[in-house]
């Protein structure tokens, strides 16, 4: 299969700051917010399933959301939501990249907080996060804060990573992470992708025994809330991945949950 030019290349999803509500079987309704560019994409990975393609196809025009339109365009949005007698489950961030690296993002999940507190207080604030920006206080702080703090890890084992979510940082270090992880213990949920394929003349598979055993290890030493298992849902950068079936991640799942982590999968 050839590989895509920037013309027939994936490009982002999200067309604005507030997306959705999007309704899924396991979320319910699901607000979300995209803090990165609304035609481009900026990551600190460049992963090749990534929905919202890969960063080749680079920021896009419009810039960062403020902390002030997110606020403003959030309320709006929620009062119009309230008004209609609609129900809303999760408010969640994601999008075009990654939510952390907003200068603001401490602040814009205070404001998130309240906003919800104020209009569906029954909801959860989630944040989608690659767990790349943990050496940053500001960026702790406001993931404590949050309901449902899902940080990624697909693979303990550093080669992996580097094929499979390809960090823009030379500096990454994957134990460093697991070690940063584990200071969140169970105020965090690890999110891992798992899949096979190729790429760039790559093999990737990060469903084999080694690397099964090397996740548990580090399940083991982060002592997350719970593991969140998933594989491929929509078309993907990188064409020649392959879905794992719900069947093999319940599998992978139980063999995770007999070393007494908390698993669930999507
Ligand atoms: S971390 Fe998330 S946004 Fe960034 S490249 Fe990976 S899947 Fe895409």
């Amino acid at each position: 299969m050839s590989t895509p030019t920037p013309e027939t290349m994936q490009r982002v999803l999200f067309h604005s700051t507030i997306f959705g509500p999007i309704h899924s079987r396991r979320l319910g309704t699901s607000l979300g917010i995209n803090l990165m560019p609304n035609d481009g994409k900026v990551c600190t990975f460049d992963c090749l399933y990534c929905e919202a393609g890969f960063n080749a196809q680079g920021p896009g025009t419009t810039g960062l959301p403020t902390r002030t339109q997110v606020a403003a365009d959030l309320e709006a949005k929620l009062a119009a939501m309230q008004a209609d007698g609609q129900q809303l489950d999760v408010i969640t961030f994601s999008g075009n990249g990654e939510p952390t690296l907003h200068p603001d993002f401490e602040g814009i999940i205070d404001d998130t907080m309240a906003l919800r507190d104020r209009y569906y207080p029954e909801a959860r604030v989630s944040v989608l996060s690659n767990a790349t920006r943990l050496d940053h206080p500001d960026v702790v702080r406001a993931l404590y804060r949050v309901d449902n703090n899902i940080l990624k890890l697909d693979s303990a084992l550093p080669a992996t990573v580097a094929i499979l979510d390809r960090p823009t940082s030379p500096a990454y270090d994957v134990n460093r992470v697991i070690s940063q992880l584990a200071g969140f213990g169970n105020r965090c949920i690890v999110q891992t992708m798992l899949l096979r394929g190729t790429h760039d003349g790559h093999a990737i598979d990060n469903t084999t025994p080694a690397e099964i055993d090397a996740l548990i290890e580090a399940y083991r030493t982060i002592n997350p809330a719970e593991v969140m298992l998933y594989s491929i849902d929509r078309p993907t950068p990188a064409r020649e991945l392959t879905k794992v079936t719900h069947e093999e991640l319940e599998a992978i799942a139980d063999r995770i949950r007999r070393a007494g982590i908390k698993v669930v999968t999507a």
